[in-house]
């Protein structure tokens, strides 16, 4: 077997855009092993100050919307610009269903061919918040590697939009023609969220329907308010299949981020979700560290055999589990 490499390999190798130590590190970063993740952690704080220069880009959707379709028509447009891209995926359904949403990667066959271009399947983990942590510093390693653009895909059903809303620089999301939002199972809050919204398969019969839809869309949007980038969302229709539109997505991207750098927004942005990345994980390291103590456990237990049987209040037992164990 190959030697494991080392330290000094990743951190030589990775910023010449080495995707097999890429892809090591990423895998490292995933590890469940302490050992490699410590290694993980540092090679990621030694590329700290070479990343953040890619622009970080978010796509949600329903499943069968057309996300696999639409990132590898915008990825090869992307690509065709000479821009390195690289496209990972949150699927919080992908460890139950074993079926992640770029675990198949014939989905995007041209682009899994494209020297620019690198593909990572999702992360699998037990909890979204852990999965998440997984994904930001697989970017961090992607830009290090000198990636232009980080394409984040996740599937527009559940909390996994927030997730990633909260890594990215711009959200976009992918939306059917003729049919209403309530139909397609978006709900409001993450229309919220997106800085545009694409009618995809706005093609053949659909044409009508796409633009209709378009119209609809950017007047309900007009109904929100104004978001803290100052930036009003757009809608805008496109057919990956015959790549239509795709060109006028990548320039929206560009042009929002002239207007976020003008303002100031682009740059608090990230460092707001940086702080916010740093918080969670705190709260998060702090319940770990008591679940993991096995008499805290049996006494979570004790707890909700109580709630259950109406013994004791709900806050009132988390407050005795806390008083207990960190007096
Ligand atoms: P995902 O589940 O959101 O990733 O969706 P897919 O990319 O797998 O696409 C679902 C289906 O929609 C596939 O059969 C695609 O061929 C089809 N599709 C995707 N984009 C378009 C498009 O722009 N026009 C048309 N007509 N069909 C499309």
């Amino acid at each position: 077997m190959a030697l494991k490499p080392a330290f000094k390999d990743f951190t030589e190798q990775i910023p010449q855009g080495n995707i097999v130590l890429l892809a090591q590190a990423i895998t490292l970063a995933e590890s469940t092993r302490r050992e490699d993740r410590t290694l993980a952690e540092s090679l990621i704080e030694y590329f700290l100050p070479y990343t953040g220069r890619a622009i970080r880009i978010g796509i949600t959707g329903v499943p069968g919307v057309g996300k696999s379709t639409f990132i590898e028509a915008f990825g090869k447009h992307l690509t065709s610009l000479k821009k390195r891209v690289a496209i990972l995926a949150i699927d919080p359904s992908s460890a139950k269903t074993r079926g992640s949403i770029l675990g198949d990667k014939t989905r995007m066959e041209e682009l899994a061919k494209d020297p620019l271009a690198y593909i990572r399947p999702t992360a699998t983990g037990a909890a979204l918040g852990g999965v998440a942590d997984r994904t930001r510093e697989a970017m961090l390693l992607c830009e290090a590697a000198g990636f232009d653009v980080i394409i984040i895909e996740t599937v527009g059903v559940g909390q996994s939009e927030t997730a990633v809303r909260n890594m990215v620089d711009f959200f976009l999301l992918l939306m059917l023609p003729g049919a209403g939002d309530e139909l397609q199972g978006i709900k409001k809050g993450i229309m919220e969220m997106a800085d545009a919204i694409v009618i995809n398969k706005a093609d053949g019969d659909n044409n009508k329907l796409a633009n209709q839809a378009r119209t609809d869309f950017q007047y309900a949007l007009h109904l929100f308010s104004l978001a803290e980038s100052g930036w009003s969302p757009k809608v805008l229709t496109a057919s990956s299949i015959e790549r239509t539109g795709i060109a006028e997505v990548w320039e929206l991207i560009l042009e929002y981020s002239t207007f976020t750098n003008a303002n100031g927004y682009f740059g608090l942005q990230r460092k707001q979700q940086d702080l916010a990345w740093f918080r969670e994980s705190v709260q998060h390291l702090l319940t770990q560290r008591l679940v993991d103590r096995i008499e805290v456990r049996d006494a979570i237990k004790l707890m909700e055999t109580q709630i259950m049987d109406k013994k004791i209040l709900p806050s009132a037992a988390a407050n005795k589990i806390v008083n207990t164990f960190l007096p």
